[in-house]
């Protein structure tokens, strides 16, 4: 018999890792996730963050789950197709469908959730899934989970989406549903899907569309209603679009908006909706005021693209590369990943938090400091990451 070291792989790969410089090393957030924030004992100017719009801490969403808490306990108390479908749960999904005007709209755990639990649902042995080469990792995981035929398009590149779908015709048997996914606003660049183009040539092939949005909420469209807004694409366009309250929302939580055949369909399908517990009632309930906050506050989203625009101007004038960036993920290219490291390092010693993004999450000589706005930053706090900017890229010469 073989003798087996049960556990030995564990030490041995996380050393592996640690040797490559490519291990996690969690920094800890003291306190609320703010624009002037506390981070491993030191107070920083946060440049990093997924809170967009700084709903997280936003009174009214504290308010709704603290409420919530008082009314409705501090958990749901099963999944929700057994006993806990809560009347929260249906009205923040009544909500959310008005807000998407669509007609209907189905909450998951977490978007992950969603991507895992629905994709593998809507194409399966015999069908094709047809996804962007830079799509999300949760979207992957979905796609694997998949016994359909894969295929990828190049990066934001309609036409060689358009050349796949062509080549997929001549496949026999004939495919019986072709599934084309996208990321909306892609998280490394900050560049936007041509998803009008997608949608056009999709339809082509009576070719079903999903976009991950996860990044465009709250972000693009009138009032951050989402990509499917800004392009002012219609439900038949685009069928399925997928989101999540973790990022621009504030809070936690995936979900799906379209027809109330996708959202049926969905519900009864979804493994990972119909066998995990469901959402909390603070979190529920918090996530509806974010719905109505940007309902009625048109001034967050407006200061997000202000931030934007002012603080990608600021770095493009001192010369440095913001790669394609459309979005508030602003990415300050590095080149090499040790001199995106040390440029990262000195920032957090003079007070500026934001990460390097290295190989192998994107290419070897395109390492980058992400920066990611948010609409609660103020002309003070953005000049002074300008200034910590351009101190450091002159003392290790990028500009
Ligand atoms: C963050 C993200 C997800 C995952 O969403 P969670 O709700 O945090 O699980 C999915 N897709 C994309 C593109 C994301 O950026």
């Amino acid at each position: 018999m073989a003798k087996r070291d049960p556990t030995g792989f564990l030490r041995a790969e996380y050393q592996q890792l640690v040797d490559s410089e490519l291990d996690w090393r969690l920094r800890v957030l003291e306190g609320p996730s703010t624009p002037r924030c506390v981070v491993d004992g030191k107070k920083v100017l946060m440049l990093c963050s997924n809170n967009y719009l700084s709903l997280s801490n936003h009174p009214k969403l504290k308010a709704a789950a603290i409420e919530a808490v008082k009314t409705h306990g501090a958990g749901s108390g099963s999944v929700r197709p057994i006993a806990g479908n809560m009347d929260l749960h249906v009205e923040l999904e009544r909500r959310l469908a008005k807000f998407k005007e669509a007609p209907a709209s189905l909450v998951y755990q977490t978007g992950f959730a969603a991507n895992a639990g629905l994709i593998p649902q809507l194409a399966d042995a015999g069908d094709l899934i047809v996804s962007d080469e830079l799509n999300h990792g949760s979207i992957i995981d979905g796609v694997r989970l998949s016994k359909a035929d894969r295929a990828v398009f190049k990066h934001c590149d309609a036409e060689d989406l358009k050349a796949v779908l062509a080549k997929a015709e001549e496949h026999t048997p004939a495919y019986r549903r072709i599934l084309v996914i996208t990321d909306g606003v892609f998280s490394m660049d900050g560049d936007i899907a041509p998803l009008d183009k997608i949608a056009r040539t999709s339809k082509d092939h009576g070719a079903m569309v999903y976009v991950d949005d996860a990044h465009g909420e709250g972000v693009l469209g009138e009032g951050g209603r989402g990509i499917v807004h800004h392009f002012g694409l219609g439900r038949d366009e685009v069928q399925v679009e997928m989101g999540t309250f973790s990022k621009a929302f504030g809070v936690v939580g995936g979900h799906v908006s379209g027809s109330t055949d996708l959202r049926n369909f969905a519900f009864n399908k979804s493994r990972t909706w119909l066998l995990s517990g469901s959402h909390p009632p603070a979190v529920v309930a918090a996530c509806t005021a974010a719905i109505e906050v940007l309902e009625t506050e048109p001034q967050h989203v407006r200061s997000l693209w202000e931030n934007t625009e002012y603080f990608r101007k600021g770095l493009r004038q001192m010369g440095f590369d913001t790669g394609n960036s459309q979005t508030p993920i602003i990415p300050v290219m590095m080149g090499e990943s040790k001199t995106a490291k040390r440029f990262s390092a000195r920032l957090f010693e003079l007070g500026m938090f934001a990460l390097p993004i290295v190989f192998p999450m994107v290419a070897k000589d395109r390492a980058r400091i992400r920066t990611i706005m948010n609409a609660a930053l103020t002309k003070k706090d953005l000049d002074e990451a300008l200034g910590a900017f351009g101190k450091i890229g002159k003392e290790l010469g990028i500009v």
